[in-house]
């Protein structure tokens, strides 16, 4: 299995960069597999607020974002970083939140986290906008690169269904712990969840570890890899979370 990993990507040109021994302290997110991380369930959100984000446009949502004072993060934020990608993506990726770098250049992952991630793509043969969306669960960076707070992620959340909803993916990879619990709205351990198709209201939902943890961890690295087959053969079979 793993001889055969690795001779895929050397195939894809990708060995280098997956394989690589890269923990600089000072560029990873705080993204822990398993780690506390905060309960994503609770937070009521002004219901008026909700109703009008669930009606934007998808120009009236990046208006809004960009413009958004609804929790704390905004205070810190260079710019609010929507996501980036195609706007009919079979494939959508959920982050945590934005690092440093994402918050200069206002694009999801594209320190070294994001950098494993095209990796981890192209893996699967996929690439950055091309049929492909990338997200985050909040999308003003937590300060030092924390963990979003439940308030945080519950004040954003509203944004992130919108923009689920009018990209209409056919299938989501929620990447780390956080993402996965805004997305299935309860304590999740990637441990538990990952080799399932989940369900975000009807899309199907596979998680897995977070790029940032896997340059940390390295042995989960090839658990990463075959999650990411698992979701390429859910998403070749046409996989419908109620199938399985
Ligand atoms: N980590 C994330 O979760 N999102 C980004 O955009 C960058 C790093
Ligand atoms: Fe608004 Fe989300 Fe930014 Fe908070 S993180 S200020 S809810 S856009």
């Amino acid at each position: 299995m793993s001889r055969r990993r690795d001779s895929v990507l050397r195939e894809m040109g990708l060995a280098p960069l997956w394989k690589r021994r890269v923990p600089s302290a000072a560029v990873l997110a705080p993204a822990d597999a398993d780690s506390p991380a905060a309960a994503t369930v609770s937070a009521p959100v002004p219901t008026d607020r909700v109703a009008a984000i669930a009606a934007m446009t998808w120009d009236e949502l990046r208006q809004s974002v960009a413009a958004c004072r609804a929790c704390g993060l905004c205070r810190a934020r260079k710019q609010a970083v929507l996501g980036v990608g195609d706007l009919h993506p079979d494939w959508l990726f959920v982050g945590e939140g934005p690092g440093a770098e994402e918050d200069a250049k206002g694009e999801p992952f594209v320190g070294q986290a994001g950098r494993l991630l095209d990796a981890m793509l192209a893996a699967i043969g996929l690439q950055r906008g091309k049929g492909v969306y990338i997200a985050n669960a909040v999308k003003c960076r937590p300060p030092d690169n924390r963990t979003p707070e439940a308030e945080e992620i519950a004040a954003c959340r509203p944004y992130l269904a919108r923009q689920i909803e009018l990209l209409g993916p056919r299938l989501i990879v929620a990447l780390g712990r956080p993402a996965a619990q805004t997305l299935l709205d309860r304590e999740v351990k990637i441990a538990a969840e990952r080799g399932k198709l989940l369900d975000y209201r009807g899309t199907p939902l596979v998680v897995t570890y977070h790029p940032a943890y896997l340059l940390r961890n390295l042995n989960d690295k090839a658990r990463a890899w075959e999650d990411l087959c698992f979701a390429r053969a859910a998403y070749q079979r046409g996989a419908h979370p109620q199938s399985q």
